[in-house]
């Protein structure tokens, strides 16, 4: 967390209810920059899943971002917030009929396709449509296995097999095909992994080429140096025209934060702490296994080891085991880090949960941004 984000959280947690998100927006221009400055000939198609919070929409689609969407809410939510049909993509192994309807209506983005009957249906629907076709790279990449998208178990993309039957469908259905697209998996710090699958998406380029795209995906873990892949990409401007990537995670995790208040600790056999926020609000604990890193916003002479706990009646609302923190008052006040991706955009209805308080912060004033 920056200093002066942090100091500025302290007085927004001094007036406002807990819990909520708050995101840093000079956090996320600096990401954007990163990735601008890595692959300044790419087209970027923000991953919206990890946070569609409008005001972070707006703040990309300023900096020249398309958004890349997976579902007909996404994909909607995309152009209301000022994305033109031609900014947006559309992945996604479904796109049931309704969808594809209500897309002829308010704007055909890119489609990318996922399996033959995808094809199909889009080609009935939305016949002429842009498309691009997802490969299935069955590569098993670095990460926790249910990011791990490019496997060959997993569901999404079309086996390299089944390309050229896909590529026919498509075509013969009135399809504009204009490349290929893959995505790894979530959170990739290896750039080996990238190394591999983008080399396969190459070689698939090259054999069922010509084409105009190629669509490299997302994936970039945080702990990656952007200008590390710069030299895997340049290669595929021998192949295509354009190269297209969809960054989430990369762009907004550090900048958001959820803060929660501790209301007390209670004893069984293992020590908690009690707060007001859980999975409801942030499942990727109880999800993905993560274990995120925890900034108290209160001093205390004291330290204890504690289990973070919300406030579900469900033994796997355990936001971290183990954390050593300050001993609270009642009422202090924590902040959950990397929260900006896949926190908000994931939270449930569960237990009548409401949407989450939002905040942005653009380095002088707070401004509440639900979203
Ligand atoms: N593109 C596709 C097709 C995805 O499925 C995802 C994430 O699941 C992303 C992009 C964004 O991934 P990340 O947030 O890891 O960059």
């Amino acid at each position: 967390m920056r200093p002066a984000f942090k100091e500025a959280l302290r007085e927004l947690v001094a007036r406002e209810e807990t819990p909520f998100y708050a995101y840093d927006q000079a956090v996320i221009e600096r990401q954007a920059k990163r990735l601008k400055d890595a692959f300044p000939e790419v087209r970027f198609f923000y991953a919206i899943k990890a946070n569609p919070n409008p005001a972070i929409l707006a703040l990309l689609r300023e900096r020249g971002f398309g958004a890349e969407t997976v579902s007909l809410g996404e994909a909607l939510k995309a152009y209301q917030s000022g994305f033109l049909p031609a900014e947006v993509v559309l992945n996604g192994p479904v796109k049931p009929p309704g969808w594809l309807k209500k897309l002829k209506a308010e704007g055909v983005p890119t489609l990318v396709l996922d399996s033959e009957a995808d094809a199909r249906r889009v080609a009935e629907y939305l016949p002429g449509a842009e498309v691009l076709i997802r490969v299935n790279p069955a590569l098993a990449v670095h990460t926790h296995p249910h990011l791990a998208t490019g496997k060959g178990e997993s569901q999404f993309g079309v086996p390299p097999a089944a390309l050229e039957r896909v590529l026919e469908v498509a075509r013969a259905g009135g399809l504009k095909v204009r490349g290929l697209h893959l995505h790894l998996g979530s959170s990739l710090n290896s750039p080996e992994d990238f190394a591999t699958g983008w080399g396969l998406l190459a070689e698939l380029l090259r054999e069922f080429g010509p084409f105009a795209v190629a669509d490299l995906g997302g994936g970039f873990g945080l702990g990656l140096k952007p200008q590390a892949l710069r030299p895997l990409v340049r290669p595929f401007f021998d192949l295509v025209e354009e190269v297209w990537m969809e960054p989430g995670r990369f762009l907004v995790a550090e900048a958001g934060v959820l803060v929660a208040r501790a209301w007390g600790v209670k004893e069984t056999k293992r020590r908690y702490l009690l707060l007001d926020a859980g999975m409801t609000l942030f499942i990727r604990p109880m999800l993905y296994g993560v274990d995120p890193m925890v900034q108290p916003l209160y001093e205390s002479p004291e330290t204890g080891v504690f289990d973070l706990v919300g406030p579900a009646c469900e033994s796997t609302d355990v936001l971290k085991r183990d954390a050593r923190l300050p001993v609270p008052k009642e009422g202090d006040a924590l902040a959950i880090l990397e929260a900006g991706a896949y926190g908000a955009s994931m939270a449930s209805r569960y237990l009548q949960t409401p949407p989450p308080k939002e905040f942005l912060f653009d380095g002088t004033n707070w401004q509440r941004v639900d979203g």
